[in-house]
């Protein structure tokens, strides 16, 4: 629904009122209404993709690759699987009885919750925005998507493309900002999903308690690189800059945050990475076009002020360069920051790669575990010790070993966070269980009645 007029919370009670009646019809709960909106939004992906890449561009400059890869692409390979697997994951699962119910058979069904609420953010606008209501829509739901402000191209786009492919009396876009998602926070929802900033996140949940709303919330954090001195250098660097700055210039939330490493093997690391850069971005990347811009003002000075302290700014070792006209900033390694400064307490969520060595590799592990549990781990390392200890002792969201950031395409894996970098997990399955009550269903015929179960309780069936 794009709308013209005001958003408040009598329209957004409106809303939520008529997506029930549908909800309560029970149109969306068929097969045949789950499949039919995948594939038109698939159909959707395929007919726009240019549309969808311009919008991208405009937003944040996104190079038309990435935009197909990590956006329109993870969109399609989601649509493909939930329309192959949605017969199988709707089946009720036979689960076994016990002795207590002999005889009977049991099962768990998946039921659709009802109306659902997404309320999505500007770095992977149209993928962040797609894949969660993929999983409400083949769960059965009735869904409002609240796509972010702060990428406004991407947004009315959604809205657009919603109202032409989409059953619209079933899911609808409301765009906004502030104002009307508080209008929408005000309502009665059966599951709400967000992904964005933890404070955000805080406000999402407050909203949700008044009424016992169950959230699922896809937030940030500081995502270590933990990196050995024995591997294959060139590839892991290409691999953590892929992972950085080939994310949206570090505008990710997966992205690499800092390395760790020892403080021997560093000079030799940051060498490596600096080879690197120049041959994806070449000697001035601020003029690259394979590389995104910053997305406003806002995230240019938030990202600028991490580099105000001179404390930090001296431990540039290689870029720094910033153009504020174009909302560019160049990858940029600092080596050895202060433990205690901003850049290194705070998500950096753009182009700043700090490192911090340590004596030995096994002293990372107190570094990452005395922070908040972050969102992604990565190891780059062949030692197999050091790699189940990693696994073993690093709590996260999701570990990668010798990779950064593409765990997120595995969609037999649960995407999502642990402790502040949030709750609940969607990707593949996962996503269709995210929106879906898993209903206990006992069978029980009228034979096997054993009355011992039944007063009055005379002393021999205490005895029995
Ligand atoms: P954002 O500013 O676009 O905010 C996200 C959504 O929250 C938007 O729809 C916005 O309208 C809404 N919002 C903003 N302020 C609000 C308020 N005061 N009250 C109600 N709603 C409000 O995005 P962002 O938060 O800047 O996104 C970046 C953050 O999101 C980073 O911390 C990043 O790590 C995290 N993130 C997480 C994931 C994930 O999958 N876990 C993915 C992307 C981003």
């Amino acid at each position: 629904m794009s709308q013209t007029k005001l958003f408040d919370a009598a329209a957004a009670t409106d809303l939520v009122n008529e997506l029930r009646a549908i909800f309560n019809s029970g149109n969306t709960r068929s097969y045949e209404w789950r499949v039919s909106q995948l594939e038109s939004l698939l159909k959707l992906c395929v007919d726009h993709e240019e549309d969808i890449c311009d919008a991208l561009r405009s937003d944040l400059s996104k190079p038309a690759l990435e935009s197909i890869i990590h956006e329109i692409g993870m969109v399609k390979g989601s649509c493909k699987l939930a329309i192959k697997e949605i017969g199988n994951w709707m089946k009720p699962e036979k689960v076994q009885t016990t002795m207590t119910s002999f005889p009977s058979s049991a099962a768990i069904v998946s039921e659709p919750l009802g109306v659902v609420l997404i309320i999505s953010p500007w770095n992977y606008p149209f993928f962040l925005s797609l894949d969660p209501v993929i999983g409400a829509i083949a769960a059965g739901n009735t869904v409002v998507l609240k796509p972010s402000e702060i990428s406004p191209a991407t947004s009315s786009l959604i809205a657009k493309l919603f109202e032409k492919y989409l059953d619209t009396s079933a899911v609808k876009v409301v765009e906004g900002a502030i104002p009307e998602t508080n209008a929408l926070l005000e309502q009665k929802w059966d599951k709400i999903f967000y992904t964005g900033n933890g404070r955000v996140g805080r406000i999402v949940m407050a909203a949700a308690a008044k009424h016992l709303t169950p959230v699922i919330l896809e937030l940030g954090g500081k995502t270590p690189v933990v990196v050995d001195s024995k591997i294959n250098l060139q590839v892991a660097c290409r691999r953590i800059i892929s992972g950085k700055w080939g994310g949206n210039n570090g505008q990710a939330c997966v992205a690499p945050d800092y390395i760790i490493t020892t403080k021997e093997f560093a000079p030799k690391l940051v060498e490596s990475l600096k080879q690197e850069l120049e041959r994806f971005y070449g000697t001035n990347p601020l003029e690259s076009k394979d590389i995104s811009r910053i997305v406003n003002a806002n995230h240019f000075n938030r990202v600028s002020k991490l580099l105000d302290d001179d404390e930090v700014s001296s431990k540039i070792v290689h870029g720094g360069e910033k153009d504020k006209s174009k909302l560019q900033i160049a990858p940029t390694i600092l080596l050895d920051v202060p433990r205690d400064s901003l850049i290194m307490t705070e998500e950096i969520f753009g182009p700043l790669l700090p490192i911090i060595t340590v004596d030995k590799l096994e002293d990372s592990f107190e570094i990452v575990n005395s922070g908040t549990k972050p969102l992604a781990a990565y190891l780059f390392s062949n030692n197999k010790k050091l790699k189940e200890q990693f696994v073993a002792c690093i709590s996260a969201g999701g570990v990668v070993i010798n990779d950064t950031t593409i765990h997120l395409a595995v969609s037999t894996l649960p995407f999502g966070g642990v402790g502040e970098s949030g709750m609940g997990a969607y990707h593949g399955k996962f996503s269709f269980d995210a929106f879906s009550h898993k209903k206990a269903v006992l069978y029980r015929s009228f034979v096997g009645d054993v009355p011992m179960r039944y007063p009055p309780y005379t002393d021999g069936k205490l005895r029995f």
